[in-house]
Order: C-alpha cells, then structure tokens, then sequence
C-alpha cells in the first residue's frame, strides 16, 4: 500500500512525512527534495528544472516522472510503502503514477489532503529553515532547533529555501489551485481520499495521519 500527501505548500507535508518515516518503514519520496538534491550535485536535470522551481512553477512532467520512477524501481526499498510527497502535482503525473503502480502490481490505498488558511501558511513558510544536509526542516518560531541556527542532528547551519519568500509563496499557491487542487476530485471519485486539518498541533495532526494509516497496515 502506498500514500500520496497532498495540500498547498506551507501545511506541513514534509514534516508529517519524515515523522512517518522515522516511526515506520516507510519511504518518503518527496519530488521537491529529488529536485533540490539534483540541481545541488549540478546533474543535468537539476540544471533544466531550476529556472521553474526559482519561480514557483512547476517542473516539466518528464523530467519530475524520470525521478519518481528511479525511486520507485530502487531495489533498496523492496516492498516498503512508500510515501509521496509533493507528488503527484497535476492530473497528467497522477494517470502517470496510476500506470507505474499498475506495472509493479501495487496501488495507492489512501491520499491525505492537508488543509489550512493561506495566511498561516505564508507564515509558516517565511520562518522555515531547512538543513541541507538531512532536509530536515524547522521553524524560527515554532520548532526552533535546539543550538542557534544549527541542524539538532547534523550539525550544520541551516539555510532558507529559496523560494521560501512570500511572492514566489504565493505564486506557488497559485499553481497549486490551478494544477495541484483537481487532484482532490480524482482521488475523491475513487473513494481513498481523506482530510487532515493541519492548523493544529504537529503531534495532534501526526496522531490523526497515523489513525489513518494504521488500519491499512494490517
Ligand atoms: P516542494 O518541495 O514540494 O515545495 O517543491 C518545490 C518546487 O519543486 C515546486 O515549486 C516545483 O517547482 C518543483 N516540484 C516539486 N515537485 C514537483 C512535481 N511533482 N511536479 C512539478 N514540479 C515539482
């Protein structure tokens, strides 16, 4: 079984997804960290999918699919679940995925959409920072790290993502009710799509995700 996290950027995605997977096995296959990591090691793709992701726009289908399908075929995850982060962000990458899940005979059983208000979320995404190192991500103000600006676990300085200033947010935004939102009508018409409220607490939203999965665990 697998599971698509999806909502507008700033709800907290990321953060629930590496909670999941440090509690259980489970992969996190967040697209927007593949593409991060391959403009950092200057690989060809990263080169192409730069310019987009400075200014908020989605990425090219062929190249964000041509990295989900090394993930997904990497022999190191065996039967893991996986989680997708990010992905799918249009209805072209969501018929794609269907197909992909179709040929290794697996299938997505549950979509979590995350809900909150545009102006707590640009809040929350002004404040983050991010290691650059592990990708774990923190808050300035509501999940400070422990030691001034450094990463709990790696040790390093943390940095601020790029397109973490508030009119490349809102154009992010805006991509999302335009591409990203029709995504809730596909999962909804095949009945595995349910909703987190994700203003609250990242431990009361984690206990209700984790509800959520636990029985298609079984
Ligand atoms: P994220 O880390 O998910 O907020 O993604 C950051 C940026 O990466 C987005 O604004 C897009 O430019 C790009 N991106 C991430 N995932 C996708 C995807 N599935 N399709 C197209 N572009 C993506």
């Amino acid at each position: 079984m697998h599971i698509i996290f999806l909502g507008p950027p700033g709800v907290g995605k990321g953060t629930q997804a590496n909670m999941l997977v440090e509690k259980y096995p489970i992969v996190k296959i967040s697209t927007g960290d593949l593409l991060r990591e391959s403009i950092k090691i200057g690989s060809n793709l990263g080169m192409q999918a730069k310019g987009f992701m400075e200014k908020g726009e989605l990425v090219p289908d062929q190249l964000v699919l041509g990295l989900v399908l090394e993930k997904i075929s990497s022999p190191e995850f065996g039967k893991k679940i996986f989680v997708f982060d990010g992905f799918p962000r249009n209805i072209q990458q969501a018929i794609e995925l269907d197909k992909i899940m179709a040929k290794v005979q697996s299938k997505i059983n549950l979509v979590i959409d995350f809900t909150m208000d545009e102006e707590e979320r640009i809040l929350r995404l002004s404040g983050r920072r991010m290691c650059p190192k592990c990708q774990r991500t923190y808050h300035m103000t509501y999940a400070k790290p422990k030691h001034d600006n450094l990463c709990d676990v790696c040790d390093v300085n943390l940095v601020q993502r790029s397109d973490d200033n508030e009119e490349i947010i809102r154009q992010r935004s805006t991509v999302y009710w335009e591409h990203t939102r029709p995504l809730l009508e596909y999962y909804n018409v095949k009945k595995i799509l349910k909703s987190a409220d994700a203003s609250r607490s990242i431990e009361n939203v984690f206990s209700d995700i984790e509800n959520m999965i636990k029985p298609l665990m079984k």
